[in-house]
């Protein structure tokens, strides 16, 4: 590795150490995100359901006055990387008259808690609730205001090409595993050599804990598992859940969510496990989440994908954002479970602030950043008519979710180099068939394209070998 000194070295390119790196480098300084994965947005961002959430419980934590920061900057940062985000309400549904008693309890309670942060809140009556929501089953809602759901993909891409045109430098496959002090230097020791930086920001996720604990830092990481399910249509416009019970409930939060390009989502379910590594997909999972929300939807569509995320808990349950005891040149971000996205705009400034605190200079940078021309928005794209669409662009790969052989090209171009860099960057994959039809045809194109060996492709993580021997010549283009 090279001894350049960075001024800031942020570990961990999920969306908060993206979005520290795109707002430290609106001001002069060589900066350098590190991270041990071959893609940015392989940890924790990877598997989550996508909402940009108002309160969250604890209402006086730090993660719920972060929620609601980070909430609130969320317009200005989609329109500066023209990711899509769609506002939208939340609805609580009464599902049986029984529940309707509920209505105002909820209401009174909801309209203390989120109506004095600015959140409106509202009676929905059965009607107004079927002009809302017409597939969905329900006899009256509490509404709250001021969600939204983003394309979380297209955020963690589009913050990548942003800082790299910023003149951030992207360290890839480089895992950091312990500091040294060389006088006013850290030194941070990686799996490929050493970086020195001024500054750094430990935004590791899952494993935030550990690096913490290498300067001192005492906080650990619990870990609970939430599983999410994707249905091929639209099945609402709001964010809609069930009242909450007043009986002790098997599982928890979560609802069903509308995706801005055209799915459903359900869940996020809630079990503790025991491994950073236990991500898998349980049936038990599975049936939960179903319980929780069929009687609620009418028409459900085809239910074609379940995945899972890794909730990154402190044992308080908090956020923990703090210098390392050792010194004030090291911030650590421990514990940003969910709702971490919502609130990672405003973890970034905060993480400026700490680091001002500390003696980083921030003067703000003259260099105009390259022009970064992004790629159409996959609901952009969903929206073209076919028969405008020719060239590379016209031949499609992926008919359920329209990616074309152009999309891939210019997915590799901007530095896909395994198969969900090509999945999360176009939604290759994505859509009713889940892949049948393309995934195939990815691979070698990724595989011709790159002139990486089929052998060293992998899904995504280290080691997640796509296949055992992939014989090109055999393949019919
Ligand atoms: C099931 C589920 C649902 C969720 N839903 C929502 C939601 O709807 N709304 C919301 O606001 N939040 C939600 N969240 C929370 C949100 O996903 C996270 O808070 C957020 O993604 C955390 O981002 P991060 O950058 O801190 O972590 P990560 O995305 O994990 O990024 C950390 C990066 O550091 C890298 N790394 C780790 N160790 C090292 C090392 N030693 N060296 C180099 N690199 C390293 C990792 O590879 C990773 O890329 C959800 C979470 C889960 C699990």
């Amino acid at each position: 590795m090279e001894s350049k000194t960075y001024d800031v070295a942020i570990i961990g390119a999920g969306v908060v150490g993206l979005l520290v790196a795109y707002e430290l480098s609106k001001f002069d300084l060589s900066i350098a995100i590190v991270e041990r994965e071959a893609e940015p947005g392989f940890g924790v961002s990877k598997g989550h359901a996508g909402v940009i959430h108002v309160v969250q419980p604890p209402f006086n934590s730090l993660k719920s006055i972060l929620a609601i920061y980070g909430n609130r900057l969320y317009d200005k940062v989609s329109r500066e990387l023209k990711v899509d985000m769609v506002r939208l309400p939340a609805l609580l549904v009464a599902r049986s008259r029984a529940q309707l008693a509920l209505i105002p309890v909820i209401y009174a309670i909801l309209k203390l808690v989120y109506g004095v942060r600015g959140f409106k809140v509202s009676i929905v009556t059965g009607e107004e609730l079927r002009l809302l929501e017409p597939n969905i089953e329900g006899y009256a809602a509490v509404m709250v205001e001021g969600y939204s759901v983003i394309d979380s993909f297209e955020l963690i891409y589009r913050l990548l090409d942003e800082c790299r045109a910023r003149g951030v430098d992207l360290l890839f496959n480089t895992e950091a595993r312990g500091f040294r002090f060389e006088d006013d230097i850290i030194v941070i020791e990686t799996s490929r050599g050493s970086i020195k930086a001024r500054y750094v920001v430990n935004s590791a996720g899952l494993d935030s804990d550990i690096l913490a604990s290498k300067t001192g830092g005492s906080e650990r990481i619990k870990t609970f598992l939430g599983v999410m399910l994707v249905f091929d249509t639209l099945q609402v416009k709001s964010i809609v859940a069930p009242l909450p019970s007043l009986r002790p409930a098997k599982t928890k939060g979560g609802g069903i969510i509308p995706t801005v390009w055209g799915n459903t989502i359900w869940g996020p379910s809630f079990t503790i496990v025991a491994s950073r590594e236990d991500r898998g997909v349980r049936a038990e999972d599975i049936i939960d989440v179903i319980r929780r929300f069929k009687e609620l939807v009418k028409i459900k569509g085809r239910l074609i994908k379940a995945y899972s995320g890794i909730r990154p808990s402190t044992i308080n349950g908090d956020f923990s954002i703090s210098y390392s005891p050792l010194t004030k040149r090291i911030i650590n971000l421990v514990g940003i479970e969910s709702p971490g996205l919502t609130a990672a705009p405003a973890i970034a400034l905060i993480v400026a602030k700490m680091l001002r605190d500390a003696g980083l200079k921030l003067v703000a940078t003259r260099r105009a950043p390259h022009r970064t021309i992004h790629a159409l928005s996959t609901r952009a794209k969903l929206a073209l008519n076919p028969s405008d669409i020719s060239g590379y662009d016209g031949v499609v790969i992926c008919p359920c979710m329209r990616v074309s052989l152009a999309d891939i090209i210019e997915a590799i171009k901007r530095g896909a180099s395994t198969l969900d860099g090509i999945i999360f960057r176009t939604k290759l994959g994505m859509g009713s068939c889940q892949g049948q039809h393309c995934i195939g045809r990815a691979i070698v194109i990724l595989q011709k394209l790159t002139g990486a060996s089929p052998r060293s492709l992998t899904k995504n993580t280290s080691g997640s070998w796509l296949v055992e021997e992939l014989r090109v010549d055999r393949v019919e283009e």
